[in-house]
């Protein structure tokens, strides 16, 4: 990652560049919030980042802060079919 990509909280923790301000925009999202972002860093993410997942608190805040509706989070069950499936080609 590269070093300008985060900025320091304390002494000891670090935060990515842009997440610790009132109105925070990561410096690795790239696109327009409320129509299509993706994040520049995916597979180099943090810990953190990776711990939101889609419907959460966390998730929901941000959503909340740039005036989007928030997920509702839905319990999918499991594939059934999985050892039936016949692959066509
Ligand atoms: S997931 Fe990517 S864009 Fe989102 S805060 Fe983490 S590094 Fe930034």
């Amino acid at each position: 990652m590269p070093e300008h990509y985060t900025e320091p909280v304390t002494a000891v923790y670090s935060c990515m560049a842009g997440t610790n301000s009132s109105s925070p925009r990561c410096i690795a999202l790239e696109g327009t919030v409320g129509e299509q972002v993706s994040c520049g860093m995916y597979e180099a993410r943090s810990t953190s980042c990776k711990e939101v997942q889609i419907a959460d608190a966390q998730c929901n805040k941000a959503r909340k802060a740039h005036n989007m509706i928030a997920f509702v989070p839905i319990e999918a069950p499991p594939a059934v079919n999985d050892e039936d499936f016949d692959q066509v080609c």
